[in-house]
């Protein structure tokens, strides 16, 4: 990494992400702006994904004071219609500050993903991130998706009348979630959802949004499975795959626990007939 900062970027009224060499890289941390330190930086990781901001503005830093600054107009055309970039990071890496920007009136709510701060330096786009889980299972280098859309395409078909396995098609196919992905790849950790019900009630829940104010990334499940077809699921994966994880209570869903009496049945048949 070079001793210089990393360059604000902003999308503008195309949506082409471009760099500005005038303002430096701004993080948010609650309505603070802070230039991240080289330590609290790193390239943007292979599988992320960058998003543009409606309605927002970015703000950067000032190189000659280091005070935050908003950018209101395209430095290269004039145009005002110009809009604050986040960085949507790969699985396995943790925010150390989110995208710098100030919303303007009427901003739309955005969905509930992470927003990231993101900056350019070095013909690279940089993040104020780090790694926090070292396990590969969820690198994007170790998924194909054609194999993935035939393995899961086939296990839909052999497995019609268990609606488990359908719903982890519709994570793996539809959300991209890298532990349903696992799972019809045969390997690793693989989800075993099994619970509609919450009895919690947070602000942010990525699975159930009941007020529609804005939209959760996933559905959470709808059903309660049976212990039979959580059990078609692990069986196989803790007889078949390698390095075996099977886990209830993964982020989408609701409480696993509420599911008692279900779970300890499927765990039960699966203790029957595999080693785990
Ligand atoms: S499913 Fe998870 S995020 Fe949603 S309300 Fe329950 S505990 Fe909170
Ligand atoms: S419920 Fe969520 S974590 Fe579980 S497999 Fe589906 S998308 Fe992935």
């Amino acid at each position: 990494m070079s001793s210089n900062k990393p360059t604000l970027v902003f999308a503008n009224s195309k949506g082409e992400i471009r760099d500005y060499e005038g303002l430096t890289m701004a993080g948010a941390s609650g309505e603070l702006f802070h230039c991240p330190d080289h330590a609290e930086l790193i390239e943007l990781p292979e599988g992320s994904e960058l998003f543009v901001l409606p309605g927002r503005l970015p703000v950067g830093i000032e190189p000659d004071t280091g005070e935050p600054a908003l950018l209101d107009a395209d430095p290269y055309t004039g145009e005002t219609d110009i809009s604050a970039v986040a960085a949507f990071m790969a699985p396995a890496h943790t925010a150390v500050y989110t995208a710098a920007y100030q919303s303007q009136e009427k901003a739309p709510l955005l969905p509930l993903f992470a927003y990231t701060a993101v900056g350019w330096m070095d013909g690279k786009f940089w993040v104020a991130a780090f790694r926090s889980d070292q396990d590969n299972r969820q690198d994007i280098a170790g998924f194909n998706q054609n194999l993935i859309n035939k393995r899961t395409e086939k296990k839909l078909r052999q497995h019609r009348d268990n609606r488990l396995i359908q719903h982890l098609g519709k994570c793996c196919l539809t959300y991209g979630c890298p532990a349903a992905r696992n799972y019809f790849l045969g390997r690793w950790e693989a989800p075993l959802p099994s619970s509609p019900a919450c009895n919690a009630s947070c602000v942010g829940c990525i699975s159930l949004q009941p007020s529609g104010c804005c939209p959760s990334t996933q559905d959470r499940i709808r059903f309660a499975p049976t212990a039979r077809e959580i059990a078609e699921i692990a069986i196989p994966h803790l007889k078949n795959a390698p390095r075996p994880v099977v886990s209830f209570g993964q982020g989408c869903e609701g409480e696993p626990l509420l599911q008692a009496s279900t779970l300890e049945k499927s765990i039960h048949m699966i203790r029957r007939q595999t080693t785990k």
